[in-house]
């Protein structure tokens, strides 16, 4: 994520899901000093199953999804630069270009504005994603992708910062 510009410093988190366990990144921890023993495991409750770290604070964002739909297995969450300003300031993204809108439909949902690290922001993404969202932008905040594994899920992340990228681009006008 950080390599690929998706995030800086500790911004945005990870999970994947190994039958009832969750694999998520630890709270706070810039991505490049995060260490494979820092990766908190926990169960669909959000109960902690080994080591003593911080898991991330979107935990609930990340159980709440997981629980709502069976065929995810890994979750990306990013705050890169177009996919947040979408979020920050449309009600849902237009997607402008046909690789786009094979991957995504014609329009990537916007979930409705909730706090960070909160079981309201859990809930609001759990509904913009709906039963087959493959992304969705996070009012104000950010973007989240959903895979069956965790190289689809980043790929999507990618995908959707590159729509998010070409739709604003697309709005300059040509002269
Ligand atoms: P964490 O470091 O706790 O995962 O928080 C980052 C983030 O993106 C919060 O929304
Ligand atoms: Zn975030």
């Amino acid at each position: 994520m950080a390599a690929l510009g998706l995030v800086r410093g500790s911004s945005g988190n990870v999970s994947v899901r190994r039958g009832d366990i969750l694999l998520i990144t630890p709270s706070g921890i810039p991505y490049e000093r995060i260490h494979a023993s820092q990766v908190v495991a926990i169960d669909l409750e959000g109960r902690p199953i080994s080591g003593g770290g911080v898991p991330s604070s979107e935990w609930r964002m990340h159980v709440s999804i997981y629980r709502a739909r069976g065929d995810v297995r890994a979750i990306v969450h990013t705050h890169s630069p177009a996919g947040t300003a979408a979020a920050a300031v449309l009600p849902a993204l237009p997607v402008p270009n046909d690789e786009g809108t094979l991957i995504f439909g014609e329009v990537v949902p916007v979930s409705r504005h909730a706090p960070p690290g909160t079981w309201d922001l859990a809930q609001a993404v759990v509904e913009a994603l709906g039963e087959k969202g493959k992304a969705a932008l996070i009012a104000r905040h950010g973007t989240v992708a959903v895979g069956r594994t965790l190289v689809e899920a980043l790929l999507l992340a990618e995908k959707l910062e590159e729509v998010a990228t070409v739709f604003f681009f697309s709005k300059t006008e040509a002269r």
